[in-house]
């Protein structure tokens, strides 16, 4: 095993209300089913509008209550992370492999939250709020690799790095990540979040109640000595 990469939200941490969804109820925006905040979700599942789009009508959304920075900060308090990922981190990158964040939260948040953890990743990947001079929102810079494009990273990482499918790991819980096993990489789900868990294609290893990140060390650990290769060896 060469390279994880790691969703954040529900896998890294508690599971919680999604950041985005948050977001909007805490500045008083409804998020019911016919919302604003539900119909954009449904237009870009239905590829109506694409990522970019999604986040600048969000930012338009979040602009009109003077969303800032502190707003943010605020929301980050409130998000934990699981135990034990420390010890994980540290017992992956003292293996050399090199670690990754590919996630469809915000990353000044997942920065915050993670503090000295941060220092175990070799690239955190997500959406950036860029705020003004007075710390109000003014732009989201949406991520390129959310949805099926978490597979698009892993190509690419494959790619620069001559990597294959199988000298990386793919660490998710949500229907964001069902598309990193297109990559060919082996997958990992943790506490899942509206997957399909039964599907072994998407997810070769589920961990159906993960309380602490270091029950994954036996995984690797087992891993690591064994031939990925081999059938019987695989997750
Ligand atoms: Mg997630």
């Amino acid at each position: 095993m060469k390279a994880i990469i790691f969703d954040f939200d529900g896998t890294l941490t508690y599971k919680n209300s999604n950041i985005w969804r948050s977001i909007w109820e805490g500045l008083g925006y409804d998020v019911s089913a016919g919302s604003l905040y539900s119909n954009l979700y449904s237009k870009f599942i239905r590829k109506e509008i694409n990522y970019q789009q999604w986040c600048d009508l969000t930012c338009q959304a979040f602009k009109k209550f003077n969303l800032n920075k502190k707003f943010i900060d605020n929301i980050s308090t409130k998000i934990r992370l699981l135990p034990g990922i420390k010890n994980l981190l540290e017992f992956l990158k003292k293996k050399g492999v090199s670690l990754h964040l590919v996630s469809g939260g915000i990353k000044s948040v997942i920065e915050d939250v993670l503090g000295e953890n941060t220092k175990y990743f070799d690239s955190i990947n997500a959406n950036v709020f860029v705020f003004n001079n007075e710390n109000y929102l003014d732009y989201i810079r949406g991520t390129e690799f959310d949805y099926e494009h978490k597979a698009t990273f892993i190509e690419k990482l494959k790619e620069r790095n001559c990597l294959k499918g199988e000298d990386i790991c793919f660490i998710g819980n949500g229907d964001n990540d069902e598309w990193a096993y297109l990559s060919g990489c082996k997958t990992i789900c943790v506490n899942p979040d509206n997957v399909d868990v039964n599907n072994k294609l998407k997810w070769n290893i589920v961990f159906r109640n993960l309380n602490d990140l270091e029950d994954l060390i036996p995984v690797f650990k087992k891993i690591f000595i064994t031939s990925l290769t081999d059938e019987e060896n695989s997750f």
